[in-house]
C-alpha cells in the first residue's frame, strides 16, 4: 500500500499504488440544476458503444431520479451504509475549508480502501442480477407532497436528476481491486481502460468501484466500462482537424448541462494553477462544482454544480461540505462565472482557456432580496492551440426570420 495525496479530502490516505504522473486528467462538471432527464445522453452513449449481445444492462451513462433511484438499484445507499456500519458516527469531516489542497476542509472518516477489509482492496458489494434490471426506475419519483407549495430555496417534496458516468477516478477502485492488473489508467489523460486480454471476468472490479461503473459482459466473461470516448479526446475524430473533442453523451446533451475537458495535473494530483481554464475556474477558483461522494475517496474526475431547491443536508452527504459555497456562487454568480456558464455545450471542441470581453449592463434583478447586475459580457473559449472556436454572449440574441423562410 502506498500513502497518496488525495485533495478532494484534504489529507493524505492509503491506496494500492503510488499515483500516477498524468499529463492530463479527462474531467467535466455538469450541471445539475439544468437537466431535464431526456436521456439523450444516455441513448448516444448506447447506440455508439453498448449495442450489441451481453451488453444489454450496460449504461456507461444514466440519469437517476434522486432521491430513490439508482443503477443498479440503491448503490449509494448501500455503500453508504456499509461505510457508516464499518466506522459508526466517524464519517465526518473535520477540518476548516482550505487552499487548492483542501478545498473542502479535510475528511476524518473512512474512505472504501480504509474501510475494507484485510482480504479485500476496497469495501465494496456485487450487485445482483435484479440489481442491473431497471436503469430509471422511480423516475420523477418526488419525496413527500409539500403542503405549502414549492418555493426556492428549498422545496418540501423534491426530487432531482443525477446524470452519472464513470469519474475516471484519479484513485480508481475498480483498478486497485483488480487481481490481474488489467485495467490501466492512461498517462496522458487519465482515462481509466480495461486490457480486454488481461481480464478474466473475476468481477473485483465491479465489486470495487464504489460507483458501480464497471459492468460484466456474460458473453465474452469480461469487464466493459466507460472509454470516455478516448477517439474523440484524441482527436482523432475528422470533424475537429486533429483538435480534441468531447465525448458523445457531453457533446448531445440537450440540457446544455455538461463542459468537458482536459487539465493539468501536477506530480501529487492536484490540478495546476490555471483560472483561465473553464473547468479550473468553475471547480477551483469559483467552487461552484463538488465531486459526487468525495469520502469515498477515489478522487472522483466529474464535478456538479448541486441543485439549489433540495434540502441541503441530503447534499451535504453526496457532495460534501462545499456546498452552501457552491449554491452561493451559483444563485448570485460573479459576472465572469455567468460568462462562463454560457460555453455549456457551444462547441463540441474542447475548451481549453476562455476570455471574457464585458459588454453594456442588461438589467438588475433582485437576488435572495439583494439587487444583482446582469451584463451582456462575451465569453470566448480557445481550443489547444489558443485558436478561438467558440464565442457566446450572455444574452440571447434575437433573431428576427425573414417572411418567407422556405420554399414550401
Ligand atoms: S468510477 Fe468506478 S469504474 Fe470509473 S474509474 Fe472510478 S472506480 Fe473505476
Ligand atoms: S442529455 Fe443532458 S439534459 Fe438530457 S438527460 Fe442527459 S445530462 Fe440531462
Amino acid at each position: 500500500m502506498a500513502t497518496v495525496h488525495n485533495w478532494q479530502l484534504g489529507r493524505e490516505m492509503t491506496y494500492r499504488h503510488e499515483g500516477g504522473s498524468y499529463d492530463r486528467q479527462f474531467a467535466a462538471v455538469f450541471n445539475i440544476n439544468r437537466c431535464i432527464a431526456c436521456q439523450t445522453c444516455t441513448m448516444s452513449c448506447k447506440s455508439t458503444w453498448t449495442h450489441s449481445p451481453g451488453q444489454e444492462l450496460m449504461w456507461w451513462n444514466n440519469v437517476e431520479t434522486k432521491p430513490f433511484g439508482g443503477y443498479p438499484a440503491h448503490w449509494d445507499s448501500r455503500l453508504l451504509s456499509m461505510l457508516e456500519d464499518a466506522n459508526p458516527g466517524g464519517q465526518t469531516w473535520t477540518a476548516e475549508r482550505g487552499d487548492d489542497d483542501a478545498p473542502y476542509g479535510e475528511f476524518g472518516g473512512r474512505t472504501v480502501f480504509e474501510a475494507s477489509s484485510p482480504t479485500e482492496r476496497a469495501l465494496g458489494y456485487l450487485p445482483q442480477e435484479a440489481d442491473w434490471k431497471s436503469p430509471n426506475r422511480y423516475e420523477d419519483h418526488a419525496t413527500g407532497h409539500s403542503k405549502t407549495g414549492a418555493s426556492l430555496p428549498e422545496h418540501d417534496g423534491w426530487f432531482f436528476y443525477l446524470a452519472r458516468i464513470c469519474n475516471h477516478c484519479s484513485y480508481p477502485a475498480c483498478l486497485a481491486g483488480c487481481p490481474r492488473n488489467a485495467i490501466y489508467k492512461r498517462p496522458e489523460d487519465g482515462i481509466v481502460l480495461v486490457d480486454q486480454e488481461r481480464c478474466r471476468g473475476y468481477q473485483k472490479c465491479v465489486e470495487s468501484c464504489p460507483y458501480k461503473k464497471a459492468m460484466y459482459r456474460p458473453t465474452t466473461r469480461t469487464t466493459e466500462k466507460c472509454i470516455a470516448c478516448y477517439p474523440r479526446v484524441e482527436g482523432s475524430d475528422p470533424l475537429t482537424d486533429g483538435q480534441p473533442m468531447e465525448t458523445r453523451c457531453m457533446a448531445a446533451c440537450v440540457g446544455k448541462i455538461r463542459l468537458q475537458g482536459l487539465v493539468n495535473v501536477d506530480d501529487s494530483g492536484v490540478w495546476s494553477s490555471d483560472p483561465s481554464h473553464p473547468l479550473y475556474y468553475l471547480v477551483h477558483t469559483e467552487r461552484v462544482a463538488l465531486p459526487l461522494y468525495p469520502q469515498f475517496g477515489t478522487q472522483p474526475n466529474i464535478y456538479y454544480i448541486p441543485p439549489r431547491w433540495v434540502p441541503r443536508k441530503y447534499l451535504y452527504q453526496m457532495f460534501g461540505p462545499g456546498v452552501d459555497d457552491a449554491i452561493a456562487a451559483y444563485t448570485r454568480p460573479s459576472r465572469r462565472l455567468l460568462a462562463v456558464l454560457q460555453l455549456f455545450r457551444a462547441t463540441q471542441e474542447m475548451v481549453f482557456s476562455f476570455d471574457v470581453q464585458e459588454g453594456p449592463k442588461l438589467n438588475e434583478i433582485m437576488v435572495d432580496g439583494e439587487p444583482l447586475e446582469l451584463f451582456d459580457d462575451t465569453v470566448v473559449g480557445f481550443d489547444r492551440d489558443g485558436r478561438e472556436i467558440v464565442r457566446v454572449r450572455v444574452e440571447d440574441p434575437l433573431i428576427e426570420r425573414p417572411g418567407k423562410i422556405n420554399s414550401i
